[in-house]
């Protein structure tokens, strides 16, 4: 039992979002701060899972394995700078396929308790409306990060606004924060509790 799973997005929130997709590792480019704030998430009693809708594949832009090299890549680089995926949660379809796991569905985050991960709390992280809505539709907080489609997505919902902040290196602080206030609120606890 870890005492956060964190649920992160991965294009506008780890890595430089494209309007036409990222199709090869050239095209890969990590937001400034993100890979030291996987680092820093790393070294809290933490979860750390990536959760991402990749319609790219099942709009055949890429094949299933060019897919796979992006997020192999992506998974590198984080571990080479001291972070950590856990796990990841894809889908693949194309929003024609009318699939059960395309965000917001709660599908992929719930494919994490199915696989056995235990944790007291957790958030979700992203830069759109969809990342938003798949931890109301799991009554989970959720943080919307400027970066990515971040602004735009503000722009457009602002009542949104409620849940910016700047980047994952802002989230990574609020984690912080969070998981400090509930060891306080235990000591208060044990000390009414005497
Ligand atoms: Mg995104
Ligand atoms: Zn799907």
């Amino acid at each position: 039992m870890r005492k956060i799973a964190i649920y992160l997005d991965r294009d506008g929130t780890i890595v430089q979002n494209r309007e036409d997709y990222i199709k090869s590792i050239d095209e890969v480019e990590f937001l400034p701060n993100s890979l030291e704030a996987i680092g820093k998430l790393a070294e809290l009693d933490a979860y750390i899972f990536m959760v991402s809708n990749q319609s790219l594949v099942g709009r055949q832009i890429v094949t299933q394995s060019e897919a796979d090299a992006i997020n192999e890549h992506i998974i590198e680089q984080i571990e080479a700078n001291g972070g950590r995926i856990d796990n990841c949660y894809f889908c693949f379809h194309a929003p024609s396929e009318k699939c059960i796991c395309r965000k917001p569905s709660p599908f992929l985050f719930l494919e994490s308790l199915r696989d056995g991960y235990r944790f007291e709390r957790a958030v979700v992280i992203g830069d759109q409306y969809t990342d938003i809505i798949a931890a109301h539709n799991l009554e989970l907080p959720s943080m919307l990060v400027k970066t990515g489609l971040g602004k735009k997505t503000i722009q457009s919902q602002p009542t949104l606004a409620e849940y910016a902040i700047e980047d994952l290196l802002e989230a990574v602080d609020e984690i912080t924060q969070w998981l400090n206030a509930s060891k306080e609120l235990a000591v208060v606890e044990t000390k009414t509790a005497q």
